[in-house]
């Protein structure tokens, strides 16, 4: 299985997912792509998973728009890792794993709020 998770196949098929290979040449290409894909896995675009998708607009048979989820935002930078524009690209993944952090920090203050709600809402009962 590639580094997606491929839950999706995995859940309507039964199967584990096959190996999914990558030319040589398209790597560097393949895992750039797949930093900016969501990572859902939701199948959605008719793949099993993120980075089956990474492989085939690497290789040219998807459009960079072609992810349901994200598509037309992370287009133009897909655009630039194929066309091989590298800084932009990084400062891009930088910002996006800076934001993947907050969203992160976010959810576990969530959580943690849910928690004293549930907490308080258990002494209301009980007084
Ligand atoms: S639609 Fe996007 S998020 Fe869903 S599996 Fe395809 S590439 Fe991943």
């Amino acid at each position: 299985m590639g580094r997606g998770r491929g839950w999706c196949w995995n859940y309507f098929t039964g199967y584990p997912q096959p190996k999914l290979e990558v030319r040589p040449e398209l790597e560097e290409k393949v895992q750039k792509i797949y930093e900016l894909l969501p990572k859902l896995d939701c199948g959605a675009c008719g793949y099993s998973g993120c980075y089956e998708m990474a492989i085939a607009i690497a290789e040219g048979r998807e459009r960079p728009d072609a992810c349901r989820v994200a598509g037309k935002k992370i287009a133009p930078l897909i655009e630039d890792i194929l066309r091989g524009s590298p800084r932009r690209i990084e400062e891009e993944v930088d910002r996006i794993k800076v934001l993947e952090r907050k969203i992160d920090s976010l959810e576990r203050e969530i959580k943690e709020l849910k928690r004293l709600i549930e907490d308080l809402r258990d002494r209301v009962v009980k007084s």
